[in-house]
């Protein structure tokens, strides 16, 4: 199956993987990977409003801005985010 395929400065190609999911039950609240994203894909708020209204995650807000650079994994001390290539 082919998937996106990008080029480097050098010309090389490599296959973007981009972002799938965060786990929420690993997620710690850091926001790390929403400040790493240049592409304003990720947001940050409470996700639980009926249980610890103290707690913030990070949740993916505008997936299709993502470049699949990987970056917010990463950051992420958690290893809360998962990636998948683009089928074309
Ligand atoms: S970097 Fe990881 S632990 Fe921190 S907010 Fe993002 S997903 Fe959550
Ligand atoms: S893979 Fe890159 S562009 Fe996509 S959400 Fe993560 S940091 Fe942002």
């Amino acid at each position: 199956m082919p998937f996106y395929q990008g080029l480097n400065y050098g010309g090389s190609e490599w296959t973007p993987q981009f972002i799938k999911e965060i786990d929420q039950e690993l997620c710690i609240g850091c926001g790390r990977c929403v400040k790493v994203c240049s592409q304003a894909a990720l947001g940050f708020g409470n996700l639980n409003d009926d249980e610890d209204a103290d707690r913030m995650q990070s949740k993916i807000d505008q997936k299709e801005n993502c470049i699949g650079c990987m970056a917010c994994g990463k950051t992420c001390v958690k290893r809360a985010i998962s990636f998948e290539a683009k089928a074309i």
